[in-house]
């Protein structure tokens, strides 16, 4: 109850202030849901206006956002870039200018489940900063030649990035293109280098049954595979069973991190945040992993 009171203040007290979408700093408010779309717009919004990130640092799937500071922000904010597809369900709620950077975006279908994790595609990523570029136009079109130009410069760092990844990933040069994750992200990122997934865990991080623990026990066999990637945010349990399973056999399995992006340190975004250095030792961990 004190936090809806709170937001009501919040909101009522905005709202008689004229300019209550801008910071004290006199910049407009411009909100993001989740880590990929921070990303995005902060490369495409530069310093023109105050970022905000909703889940920040937690993991997004079963998010559901409690913070009264981040209610106040979004319904002050002039647009609240969102991603629909299960992935912030909660984002109308916060904001009657929601704006879904997904338009255009190709999702793949699971096991008849649309998988989310598309921000993975660097391919995908550049639509959707091309949606959040055009919003921006749209919204402060006094600068859209500095939101066209941080466009440009995006969209060619990533291109290279795509070329870089490719000449590591690709080709004859690993000696396996399996990876076995703890949580099924990295499809989009797998079928753009020509790697084969093995999700420990579904593609909405619940853990997996006793039945699924035995298959990957047997796949993981099959494949001769040596390493199971695990994500920074996920539970590690039913790793730790199939890797102490396996050891009781003397078959030896490690476990890497490697990162889904999905969460992110607004504070430590200049240092470690930024969505393509995060890819980049991603691929680097890779290319190590696969070639042995
Ligand atoms: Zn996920």
């Amino acid at each position: 109850m004190k936090k809806i009171g709170l937001l009501i203040i919040g909101i009522t007290s905005c709202s008689l202030m004229a300019g209550c979408n801008t910071t004290s700093s006199g910049k407009m408010k411009i909100a993001t849901t989740f880590a990929p779309i921070y990303d995005y717009a902060k490369r495409i919004v530069g310093d023109k206006a105050d970022l905000y990130c909703v889940v920040g640092d937690n993991e997004p799937h079963d998010f559901s956002p409690n913070d009264p500071a981040a209610s106040i922000f979004c319904a002050e904010a002039k647009v609240l870039f969102s991603y629909g597809h299960e992935m912030d369900t909660w984002a109308d709620r916060l904001s009657k200018n929601t704006f879904n950077v997904t338009n255009g975006v190709g999702f793949d279908e699971n096991n008849g489940v649309i998988d989310p994790h598309a921000w993975l595609s660097l391919k995908e990523s550049q639509t959707m900063m091309k949606n959040i570029k055009d919003k921006m136009v749209e919204i402060d079109p006094d600068n859209s030649t500095y939101y066209s130009e941080n466009y440009d410069k995006a969209v060619s760092e990533f291109s290279n990035a795509m070329s870089d990844f490719s000449s590591r990933l690709e080709g004859d040069k690993l000696s396996s293109k399996v990876i076995v994750t703890s949580h099924e992200a990295f499809g989009y990122f797998a079928k753009e280098y020509g790697l084969t997934q093995y999700g420990i865990g579904d593609i909405a991080a619940h853990e997996p049954d006793s039945g699924r623990i035995t298959s990957t026990i047997e796949y993981i066999k099959e494949n001769s595979v040596k390493y199971i990637f695990v994500e920074e945010l996920d539970e590690v349990g039913h790793v730790e069973t199939i890797v102490n399973e396996l050891k009781k056999e003397n078959y030896i399995v490690e476990y890497k991190t490697l990162s889904a992006y999905e969460g992110v340190n607004v504070d430590e975004y200049d240092k470690e945040g930024d969505y393509l250095s995060v890819m980049k030792e991603n691929v680097l961990e890779l290319e190590t992993c696969l070639k042995e």
